[in-house]
C-alpha cells in the first residue's frame, strides 16, 4: 500500500506504518499485540521518486546524505526547504561540537598495508578499515542517535510535537551507546535516562554524569532471563519516555543514521567484496546492509558486499536464529515464516555472557531478521570468535594501524582473522572491517579480559578459536 511518499517507515513483521504526523514513529503500532510477529520498523525509500541533490564535498554526512533520511523527506513534504533542513542539521551539529569538542564529519576509510600483509593478503586484496574511533563520542553509536535527534527536531518544526513538553529520552547501555546518547541528548537539550549494568566502566559513568544524564544501575535478578537494563528501559518507555537507543525493535528509525557509514564507504569507490561486521543488538549490521543495498540499488556501487557477522562465544543469539532460518531452507519463504514467528528464532540468551568484547554481548539481536536476510541475500554467514581471537585481533589492530580501538571495536577484525585461519577468505579479496569504538580505559579492559577467560567450549558450533 503506497502513500505516495518518498520515504516510509514500514513494519517488517506486519506491514503496519505509523501515521505520517506521529511525532515518535519509532516502534510498530502493533508491537506488543502478542501476535508473534517480529515488529521492527524499517525505513523504505521509493527509488523512482527519489530526486537526489548534486553530491558535494560537504563533510557532515547527515547533510551530504540527507535524502536518505526519513526526517528530510517528511520535512520537505511539510514545506521545509532544502536549505532550512541543512541549517537545522548544521545548528544541531554545532551544539554537538560544543558538547563533545567536534561535530560529525566523514571518518577515515582506507586499506591498511601492514594489516593486509600480516593477514597474508595479496596486493590486489586486503583489509580496508573504517575508523570510527574519532567519531562524535568515540564510536559509531552517535550516528544512529543523531539521526533520531534530527527527527525529533523536525517533528517539532512541523508541529507534530510540542517543544515545551519534551518527554525524557531513555536508553539501556553498557558503554558507547550510552555515551553517544548522552552527548546527542545534551546537544538537543533533552533529558536522558540511562540504565546501566552493575559492571559498567567507571570512566563511562563519570562522563555520563558530566553530560547530565540520569543513571540507574540495574542488577541482574536471579531466575529472571534477559538483560536487566532492558527490563528497566521497557518500564521507562511504558511510563512515557522515548527510546533513544540503537535497539531496532524499540526505535527502528535509529538504524538509518548508521547507514551513513555504508554511504561514506561506498562514496570512496572502493569495490569492497566483503564486510565482516560485529553484531550486538544488530543495528550496526542492519544499517550497513541497508546502506550498501541502497548504494547498489542507486548505482553508486556495482554490488553490495558479502556480509559476514561476528559474535562472541559468550553469546550468539544471531547465529542461533540464522541456523534456524537455514534449517527451514534459508529462502524467502523461511524468512517470511520467521517474520511471523519471532519466538521460534530469537529469545534472550540463557547464560550471563562474558567477553573481552563486552559491547556486543546483547542477550538478543534486536535487528536479527534484517541481518539474517542480509547474510542470506549476499551469501554471508555468522562467525563466532573466541576470546583468544578477539584479543589477538585487538593486538593486531593496535600493532598494524596504530588506531586505539577497543576489543569490541576490533571484533569484526577478529571474525576476519578466524575466517582467514579457516581458509574461507581468498588472498586477493577486498574486505572491509569497522573499528567502531575507541579504547576508554586500558586498565579496566585488561582486568575484564582476565576475568573473561572462559572455561572450555560449552557450545560445540563455536568456531574461530
Ligand atoms: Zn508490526
Amino acid at each position: 500500500m503506497s502513500t505516495g511518499a518518498v520515504s516510509r517507515l514500514v513494519c517488517t513483521g506486519c506491514g503496519a506504518e505509523p501515521a505520517r504526523d506521529d511525532p515518535y514513529p519509532f516502534r510498530c503500532p502493533n508491537a506488543g499485540s502478542g501476535d508473534g510477529a517480529d515488529h521492527v520498523l524499517r525505513r523504505v525509500l521509493d527509488f523512482d521518486a527519489l530526486r537526489l541533490p548534486p553530491d558535494s564535498a560537504e563533510p557532515n554526512p547527515f547533510v551530504r546524505y540527507r535524502w536518505l533520511l526519513h526526517a528530510y523527506h517528511t520535512a520537505v513534504e511539510g514545506g521545509v526547504s532544502d536549505e532550512e533542513f541543512c541549517e537545522l542539521v548544521h545548528r544541531l551539529d554545532e551544539r554537538v561540537a560544543a558538547v563533545d569538542g567536534h561535530g560529525f564529519a566523514t571518518t577515515p576509510f582506507g586499506r591498511s598495508a601492514e594489516l593486509s600483509n600480516r593477514l597474508g593478503f595479496s596486493a590486489e586484496g586486503g583489509v580496508w578499515v573504517k575508523d570510527e574511533t574519532g567519531n562524535v563520542s568515540g564510536s559509531h553509536k552517535a550516528r544512529h542517535l543523531f539521526g533520531v535527534l534530527i527527527w525529533l527536531e523536525v517533528a517539532e518544526r512541523l508541529g507534530f510535537a510540542d517543544p515545551s513538553a519534551r518527554p525524557d529520552l531513555a536508553i539501556a547501555s553498557c558503554g558507547n551507546a550510552a555515551l553517544a546518547a548522552a552527548v546527542v541528548a545534551a546537544a538537543g537539550e533533552r533529558h536522558l535516562r540511562v540504565f546501566v549494568p552493575v559492571d559498567a566502566d567507571p570512566v563511562v559513568l563519570t562522563r555520563l554524569a558530566e553530560l547530565g544524564a540520569a543513571v540507574t544501575v540495574c542488577p541482574r535478578k536471579k531466575g529472571v532471563p534477559g538483560d536487566p537494563t532492558v527490563h528497566r528501559l521497557e518500564e521507562a518507555l511504558a511510563g512515557g519516555a522515548l527510546a533513544f537507543t540503537c535497539q531496532g525493535n524499540l526505535n527502528g528509525l535509529a538504524v538509518e543514521g548508521g547507514e551513513t557509514l555504508a554511504w561514506e564507504m561506498a562514496a570512496t569507490g572502493t569495490p569492497v567484496q566483503r564486510l565482516v561486521v560485529q553484531v550486538g543488538g544488530g543495528a550496526l549490521a542492519s544499517a550497513c546492509i541497508h546502506g550498501f543495498g541502497e548504494a547498489a540499488a542507486l548505482g553508486a556501487i556495482a554490488a553490495a558486499p558479502r556480509i559476514d557477522t561476528v559474535q562472541t562465544r559468550g553469546a550468539w543469539p544471531l547465529k542461533r536464529a540464522y541456523d534456524r532460518v537455514e534449517a527451514r531452507g534459508g529462502d524467502a519463504e523461511a524468512v517470511a515464516y520467521a517474520a511471523h514467528h519471532r519466538a521460534e528464532f530469537m529469545w534472550p540468551w540463557e547464560d550471563e555472557p562474558q567477553s573481552v568484547a563486552h559491547g556486543i554481548l546483547d542477550d538478543e539481536t534486536y535487528d536479527w531478521l534484517a541481518v539474517v536476510e542480509g547474510m542470506l541475500a549476499t551469501g554471508g554467514a555468522p562467525v563466532i570468535a573466541g576470546e583468544r581471537t578477539l584479543q589477538q585481533a585487538n593486538d593486531l589492530a593496535h600493532d598494524t594501524t596504530g588506531i586505539d580501538v577497543d576489543p569490541t571495536g576490533s571484533s569484526g577484525l577478529a571474525g576476519l582473522v578466524a575466517l582467514r585461519e579457516q581458509g574461507l577468505v581468498a588472498d586477493d579479496e577486498r574486505v572491509a572491517v569497522l573499528f567502531t569504538g575507541v579504547s576508554r580505559s586500558h586498565l579496566s579492559e585488561k582486568e575484564e579480559h582476565r576475568d573473561a577467560e572462559l572455561p572450555g567450549s560449552r557450545h560445540p558450533v563455536a568456531q574461530g578459536l
